[in-house]
């Protein structure tokens, strides 16, 4: 099962990636984890991302693509996997496409769209501020990563739709609320 979550930030892909991740036993792949730990770990990755990262814009391409590549290449990412926070725009999306044919693996079966308003996102992503101190969940960088989200990654609903792999779940409800809907489309 090859799974991507798209949806805005605070959508809840990390929670029902984590969710979906545990019932079907296959990781969940999260770049902007990955590059959280980078940045944590002061290697040069982590460098290159972290003016990115605090003004709410996309990494290069070639940072976020070499983090799943090599993460995809691991022997428990090969049963299956499920991408949060990649891909983030349609070049990374025919790029990953492309690496998966060329390290023949079966292509992404679904992508799962968690649909939230906005002003829900908002309100969940100064909650986490509070929370989890994310230094990203600012209220001008909040602003501007839902800007980038609708202009960057929201075609990527009819890259996927084009496809015919996408399928929309409300993200509003109780956790197992929504997981219900996820597990729904996906049997
Ligand atoms: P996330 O935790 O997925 O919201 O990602 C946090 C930040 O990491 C984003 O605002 C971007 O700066 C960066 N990031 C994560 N994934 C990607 C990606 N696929 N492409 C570019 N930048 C990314």
């Amino acid at each position: 099962m090859r799974i991507v979550l798209l949806g805005a930030p605070g959508s809840g892909k990390g929670t029902q990636g984590k969710m979906l991740s545990d019932a079907k036993n296959i990781p969940k792949i999260s770049t902007g984890d990955a590059l959280r730990a980078a940045v944590d770990a002061g290697t040069e990755l982590g460098l290159k991302a972290a003016p990115y990262m605090t003004t709410g814009k996309l990494a290069p391409d070639p940072l976020v693509i070499g983090i799943v590549e090599e993460r995809l290449e691991q022997a428990d990412a090969k049963p299956g996997f499920i991408l949060d926070g990649f891909p983030r725009n349609t070049e990374q999306a025919q790029v990953l496409d492309a690496m998966l044919k060329r390290h023949g693996q079966p292509a992404i079966d679904k992508a799962i769209h968690l649909q939230v308003e906005d002003e829900e996102i908002i309100r969940r992503l100064h909650l986490r501020a509070i929370k989890e101190g994310r230094h990203d969940d600012k209220e001008d960088v909040i602003r501007h990563r839902i800007e980038v989200y609708n202009a960057e990654t929201h075609p990527l609903l009819a890259y996927y739709e084009a496809q015919h792999k996408l399928v929309t779940v409300p993200g509003v409800g109780t956790l197992e609320e929504i997981f219900k809907r996820v597990l729904s489309v996906l049997s």
